[in-house]
């Protein structure tokens, strides 16, 4: 059995989260092949004797005769939440701490990371019923910001986009592509993007699903609802302290990444190959940047891609990154999840 162990870089912390099986999955005959056994601890593809207690001594009679030997693989992680986890939960464990660093000036950063079904969206953007870590982290800022009122004066305006074949589209007004320009105040801006000054998180649910009406969707062989864009809401924050006009400007953004799904798996050609091949392009220059920082490199790739440049001044430095792994605990994601469990402690690697 292999063992793979990454180290804490103090501004970047990576969590996974498993997600309960869909219907399909459990009246299927899969394996279950996540199994958390701590709050930061999981193995891969575990050995079948680990499992007896995991199956509740239902026998695995038959199973897998003729597959490889398990990869039985330990991923130690900042946090994992299992299926039994909330979005609040994820809230806690991710954004919440983050907060206070965008009050005090500093940008802030969080991805969903994972292949298309994984729970990206569900964690991001939520339900009515289960908003998700958006709605829960402006409205914990709304709060915070009513606390600080008699000393700041508060500006907030929030943006929705999405990256697509490396193009940048406004999600809440929708148009032409739009440029990337740099802003004396809050660094890397999108010219010509809409601003909408928003006051509750209660507004900001409905700009959400409106926004994800507007996201660029092509049904595939593989999955119908495959989304092959990377959706960004960022909210800037402009902080003047009342008795001396001191100004505090900081932006936060969070990050429904496409499908990290492999483009060769999903049996497309033509526009569709050029798709995939942007996508992984800019999960790739992802991946490199916050390897980059995690390695303490002076050179970071940024400019490799549309996603990075946009988000240059939102990692590294004082900058907090969380990125949240998410994975079916399903073998019939098999590749999928160990893609993203590599990737994710590749993210952390020092
Ligand atoms: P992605 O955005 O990664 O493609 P989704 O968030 O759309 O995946 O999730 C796929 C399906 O699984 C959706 O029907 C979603 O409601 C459901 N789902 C995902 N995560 C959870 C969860 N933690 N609890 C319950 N259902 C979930
Ligand atoms: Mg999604």
């Amino acid at each position: 059995s292999t063992s793979i162990k990454s180290n804490s870089s103090a501004n970047i912390k990576v969590v996974v989260r498993v997600r309960p099986q869909s219907i399909k999955e459990e009246e299927g005959n899969n394996r279950i092949v996540v199994q958390v056994v701590n709050d930061d601890f999981l193995i891969f593809d575990p050995e079948e004797e680990t499992q007896g207690f995991f199956f509740h001594g239902v026998q695995q009679k038959g199973r897998d005769l003729l597959k490889k030997v398990k990869k039985n693989m330990k991923f130690f992680f900042d946090k994992i939440f299992a299926t039994d986890a909330t979005n609040s939960d994820i809230f806690k464990g991710s954004t919440y701490p983050l907060i206070s660093s965008v009050m005090d000036g500093y940008n802030c950063s969080v991805f969903a990371y994972g292949a298309t079904g994984a729970g990206k969206t569900f964690t991001m953007t939520g339900t009515a019923e289960n908003p998700g870590i958006t709605y829960l982290t402006m409205t914990e800022l709304f709060k915070q910001q009513e606390d600080l009122s008699t000393e700041w004066d508060f500006d907030l305006g929030i943006t929705y986009l999405e990256v697509y074949n490396e193009l940048v589209k406004d999600l809440l007004h929708p148009g032409p592509p739009l440029n990337l320009r740099e802003d004396s105040n809050y660094g890397v801006i999108v010219a010509g993007i809409k601003v909408f000054k928003i006051s509750n998180a209660d507004e900001l649910f409905n700009l959400l699903e409106q926004g994800n009406q507007n996201r660029t969707q092509h049904p595939t062989d593989a999955n119908a609802e495959s989304s092959r864009s990377h959706a960004v809401f960022q909210v800037y924050i402009k902080m003047t302290r009342k008795s001396t006009k001191e100004v505090r400007t900081a932006k936060l953004s969070m990050i429904d990444l496409a499908g990290s799904e492999r483009g060769s798996v999903t049996g497309y050609g033509g526009a569709r190959f050029t798709e995939g091949a942007n996508i992984n392009k800019s999960l790739l220059a992802l991946g490199n940047c916050i390897n980059s920082l995690a390695d303490g490199q002076r050179h970071v790739p940024y400019r490799d891609s549309k996603l990075t440049r946009l988000l240059k001044d939102s990692l590294g430095g004082n900058c907090k990154t969380v990125m949240i792994a998410n994975v079916s605990p399903s073998s019939l994601s098999f590749e999928d999840t160990y893609n993203t469990l590599k990737y994710a402690t590749r993210a952390k690697k020092i």
